[in-house]
């Protein structure tokens, strides 16, 4: 007797959403061809520690093929999905290569958003990937190194100091932040005995939003906090002020012109361009709508989840927001319901569980929200390494970011400051 023939399911994106779809599926009866344009899964909320020398690549990323190593149902292929053609159930590589699939799950996140100016991203770089934090680490490490070279062969021109000394960061939510409370401490503390012409404490550090608060996502309490912080630092808040322009010389901050060779993009996301083939309703920000099946409309064999996504949250009406516990979730609920599916079960709607959000401003210091209950200060940083330590993959990256990040703490030193790239 012939076997039957098992479903194709194909992820595209081995992000927190399809990661956790796959793994999901690891007893069932199910193919599985997990594609990403990337060879690895990397843990985005600790980007920002690559970005500014607190941990290495390999700290916050494991290869996808290590990953499903012993799951035999997962093949894993790298590569960028161009298309979808829902009608016949195949996608497109961007290689032309056709693969035909019984189920789709697209889980291919966000990328920055620069609000119809594209042109800004070559002097504003955005943070999302591995690629994006080496290009900032080098940015910054760059700009110390290049003052102090000016002003060791006496063509200190102050303005110019200035400008290489100054760093902008666009957007105060939760990258934004953690990319300015880090940039400080490089500069104020780490940094501050080892020049012996430029002075880094004198650096100055700018984060601004058009926003009337910093962390518009929590309770504003929390966000005034946070802009305490970011100020003991020595960071400027401009808020309710909008970038207007960004030029190789500078940025418009509302009516200042700051010249400045370090711009930071934390600000706007939109979805991948790839989710136009789908034919299906897109939002604003680009993102697929879905039911609460997190299926698109008349194709319930696709679903779309994670920040790729406009799903709505049954509990409050609103749109559910892009971070981890979303995507996460929405991959648990999928794989749960593909499972029913197989047995010939209806599986329920999918329910979001807010468990809280957090976000620190460097050493020691953080902002959490549980519920109703709001934490700031030591309290909250601490849980907010015990969580990031929790959800990072892979027991061996959990030991060493711990031991790297205790070690930093007690030291107040970076332990990832070589510049591989020639960019003097
Ligand atoms: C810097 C930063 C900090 C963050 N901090 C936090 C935080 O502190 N807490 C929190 O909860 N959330 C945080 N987030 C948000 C959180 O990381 C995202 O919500 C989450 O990663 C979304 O998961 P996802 O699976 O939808 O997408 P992702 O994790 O982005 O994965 C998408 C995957 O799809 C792949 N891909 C994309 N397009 C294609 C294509 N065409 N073909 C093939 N592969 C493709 C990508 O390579 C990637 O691997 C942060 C995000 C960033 C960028």
């Amino acid at each position: 007797m012939q076997a039957a023939q098992r479903p194709h399911l194909i992820i595209i994106g081995g992000g927190f959403g399809g990661l956790t779809v796959a793994r999901g599926l690891k007893r069932a009866a199910i193919d599985i061809t997990l594609i990403d344009k990337a060879n690895h899964h990397v843990f985005q909320p600790l980007l920002y520690q690559v970005a500014t020398a607190a941990l290495s690549p390999g700290n916050i990323a494991l290869p996808l093929r290590a990953i499903f190593r012993n799951q035999k149902n997962v093949r894993v292929l790298m590569n960028r999905v161009d298309s979808v053609m829902t009608a016949e159930k195949k996608i497109r590589l961007v290689s032309g290569d056709e693969f035909s699939y019984d189920r789709l799950v697209i889980a291919t996140g966000a990328r920055h958003s620069y609000f119809g100016h594209n042109e800004w991203e070559k002097n504003a770089p955005g943070l999302k990937t591995l690629a994006d934090a080496l290009k900032i680490r080098q940015k910054i490490l760059v700009a110390f190194e290049r003052a102090e070279a000016l002003l060791s062969v006496g063509k200190a021109d102050a303005n110019e100091l200035r400008r290489l000394l100054t760093f902008v960061i666009v957007g105060a939510g939760p990258t934004g932040v953690e990319l300015a409370g880090s940039i400080a401490e490089i500069a104020h503390y780490t940094l501050r005995k080892e020049f012996r012409g430029i002075n880094p404490d004198t650096a100055r550090i700018v984060i601004v939003d058009a926003a009337s608060h910093v962390l518009t996502a929590f309770p504003s309490v929390l966000g005034d906090s946070a802009a305490r912080a970011l100020q003991k630092l020595k960071v400027e808040v401009h808020t309710q002020t909008a970038v207007t322009n960004i030029t190789p010389a500078g940025v418009q901050i509302g009516e200042e012109f700051v010249p400045t060779a370090n711009i930071f993009w934390a600000a706007g996301n939109t979805a991948s361009s790839m989710l136009k083939s789908l034919g299906s309703e897109l939002d604003r920000a680009g993102r697929a709508m879905v039911g609460d099946d997190l299926a698109i409309a008349n194709f319930p064999e696709v679903s779309v989840i994670g920040d790729a996504a406009h799903a709505i949250d049954s509990a409050t009406g609103n749109p559910l927001p892009g971070v981890a516990p979303v995507a996460i979730q929405q991959g648990l609920y999928l794989a749960r319901k593909i499972k029913q599916e197989l047995r010939g079960k209806i599986a329920p709607k999918f329910r979001y569980w807010d468990k809280g959000s957090m976000a620190t401003i460097g050493r020691g210091r953080a902002v959490a929200k549980l519920g109703k209950l709001h934490f700031s200060g030591f309290i909250a940083w601490l849980m907010w390494s015990f969580i990031h330590i929790l959800y990072l993959i892979g027991f061996r990256n959990r030991f060493a970011v711990m031991s790297l990040w205790i070690y930093s703490y007690l030291t107040n030193s970076r332990t990832v400051r070589l510049i591989t790239a020639d960019d003097l």
